[in-house]
């Protein structure tokens, strides 16, 4: 447990207390922290309610004030059940008649020769293995958030409880700042100014729940990143490839994602179809055969792999393409554009030989902090998930020489490129270690951004080999990594990210010129602006309305246009524009071709 949930889960018991001064029938379940947290479960004949948050709190501060240590109590299981048949667990004191029931049930839920332990503060005892604060006024602040239904151990059969959830911080600047990155988080939510910015619809009613539709807003950003991962993967040697939205079953029982991975598939497309006799067989009769979208595309590029005779000199080969895959995610799970049915994702699969790992396996870091740069990303981690020898041939494929070098490949590029990883063992996938990427949005908030995985089965269940020096077959490693994720969630990133202030080189209206008035002569000379940016591939438009220019602005500024060119009859005579940026203001005249110059080099280079 961190020192901020040794924390957040000694409020917990703080609340407990609270709880039980103002409902003393109260009785408590589990109480741990979470993400961002704690929460403590319990049944009450009271219904809590936020109304009820203020007095509880107000208990709680009191028991911060008094500053009880917390005191870790070991007993015996004779002397622990006593206490729970006598109510005293989870309580301020006995309770006759009132067993501590919840507490009773996860006793028993201790292995023999376990230590069962106590902690008290104050008056309050409960069953729980800590740890603990010292005191109960190391709590610095805390705040309660919400309430919530929940099943005892999350089965649906068992009774129902009320689920208090607040947080703590160590200090009042601390919580203070979280709830204002959630304030901020909540203006600068993607499902919010997706919708205000025209960039995706969902239309669950013909298209279906978690299927987004890209409006024209959308598919520029979506455009944008692809031709980006396509200039950054073309001058690192990558090919590009294309394949198709679906294969046949057999595909997926090579790959193993059959049957592993079918609830994440959607359901199988059954086909008959008449195939061709052999030579002297009777007519084949029609054959059912079942085709599944693809949740992934390395299975495809495997195929790609093995459709030509490769040499140790193709390698290392490097397949790209900004796949579409297709998830079925539960309908309780979607949300936005963070959990989908559908994702384009900045796909690539690097095989190469041992040797030419680690060099690759740098690149392909490399290539992240070339795009964190890009999109002024600046806290990040990568979390590198290794194997347990004690999982070998069961959750890890049972090739303990390769996992040990990979791994310690793998470290020594992390290490040697002093890039910000954490490593966590017992966590890596099935068929080689992986590195799940973390990123911080400005405002502070986490997001997943993508996995990288080291593959060293699945290209020898697809048969994939080259012809080695020694003339002798070798299966190549393979390296999956999708450094811009997918667009549906780094789009989802970046709309917060960015709170929808794109910038140049990404904004969807680059420029819009616009015009003091609606005199011809000032008209045709905006016209002819916005062709030539247009001539250039900028994405320009034009305001040549009588409304007033200042009503012109702020439509322009509301929508978060980049860049707008205002016209004057004294900008016509001088050959000139006036700039606004957008959340910059006034930026002065400026000769017409200097500033397209400008702007076309802002772009060119992606300027933030
Ligand atoms: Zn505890
Ligand atoms: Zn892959």
């Amino acid at each position: 447990m961190s020192e901020l949930e040794r924390l957040r889960h000694s409020c917990a018991h703080v609340m407990a207390t609270a709880i039980l001064r103002l409902w003393p029938d109260a009785q408590f379940a589990y109480g741990p922290p979470v993400e961002n947290g704690f929460y403590y479960d319990l049944e009450c004949s009271h219904r809590i309610t936020p109304e009820d948050f203020p007095k509880i709190e107000e208990e709680m501060r009191k028991e911060i004030r008094a500053n009880h240590p917390f005191e870790r109590i070991e007993v015996t299981r004779e002397q622990a059940l006593r206490d729970a048949q006598s109510g005293r667990l989870g309580a301020l004191s006995e309770r006759p008649g009132q067993p501590s029931k919840f507490k009773l049930d996860l006793l028993g839920q201790i292995p023999e020769g376990e230590p069962i332990t106590y902690y008290r503060n104050g008056d309050f005892v409960d069953l729980c293995a800590g740890p603990h604060v010292l005191r109960t006024g190391n709590i610095g602040a805390f705040k309660l958030t919400s309430v919530a239904a929940a099943y005892y151990k999350g089965d649906e059969k068992g009774p129902q409880l009320q689920r208090i959830y607040g947080t703590a911080f160590k200090t009042k600047q601390e919580l203070d700042a979280y709830f204002a990155m959630l304030e901020e988080a909540k203006q600068r939510d993607h499902r919010k100014l997706g919708a205000e910015l025209g960039l995706y619809v969902m239309d669950p009613e013909y298209v279906g729940s978690g299927l987004p539709l890209w409006l024209p807003a959308g598919a520029v950003l979506c455009e944008e990143l692809e031709k980006l991962a396509k200039e950054t993967e073309f001058q690192a040697g990558y090919l590009r490839v294309k394949t198709p939205h679906l294969a046949r079953e057999k595909m997926y029982r090579t790959s193993g994602h059959l049957p592993y991975y079918a609830e994440s598939m959607f359901p199988p497309m059954e086909l008959r179809e008449d195939r061709p006799a052999a030579a002297g067989a009777p007519g084949a009769a029609a054959e059912a055969d079942r085709y599944y979208l693809k949740a992934m595309n390395c299975p495809h590029h495997h195929r790609i792999f093995a459709a030509q005779p490769r040499s140790y000199r193709d390698l290392p080969l490097r397949l790209a393409e900004y796949g579409t895959c297709y998830r079925y995610e539960q309908s309780g799970e979607l949300f936005g554009l963070m959990r989908v049915r559908s994702l384009n994702m900045n796909d690539a699969h690097i095989y190469c030989t041992e040797e030419q790992f680690a060099e690759e396996f740098n690149a392909v870091n490399q290539m992240y902090l070339k795009y964190f740069k890009i999109f002024g990303i600046e806290r990040y981690v990568m979390r590198f998930s290794t194997h347990a020898p004690e999982g070998l041939g069961q959750k890890y494929v049972n090739e303990p020489e390769l996992w040990k070098k990979t791994e310690d490949m793998v470290r020594r590029v992390l290490q040697d490129s002093g890039i910000n990883y954490v490593e966590v063992p017992n966590e890596a996938a099935f068929y080689g270690p992986k590195i799940d990427v973390q990123v911080w949005s400005v405002i502070g908030r986490e997001f997943t951004l993508a996995t990288n995985q080291v593959d060293f089965a699945v290209p020898a269940r697809f048969g994939l080999v080259y012809r080695d020096r020694d003339n002798t077959e070798k299966t190549p490693l393979c390296i999956h990594r999708a450094p811009l994720g997918t667009h549906e969630r780094f789009i989802g990133f970046l709309i917060e990210h960015y709170a929808g202030n794109f910038p140049l080189w990404l904004a969807p209206e680059q420029v819009r010129v616009l015009t003091l008035g609606d005199d011809e002569p000032l008209v045709h000379y905006a016209r002819q602006l916005v062709a030539e940016l247009r001539a250039h591939f900028v994405r320009a438009t034009g305001d040549f309305s009588a409304n007033k220019l200042n009503g012109k602005i702020q439509d322009a500024e509301r929508a978060k246009v980049h860049t707008m060119f205002v016209l004057g009859p004294r900008d016509l005579a001088a050959g000139q524009v006036s700039v606004r940026v957008h959340g910059r203001g006034h930026l002065g005249a400026r000769p017409k071709a200097e500033a397209i110059a400008d702007l076309l080099a802002a772009i060119r280079e992606r300027r933030p």
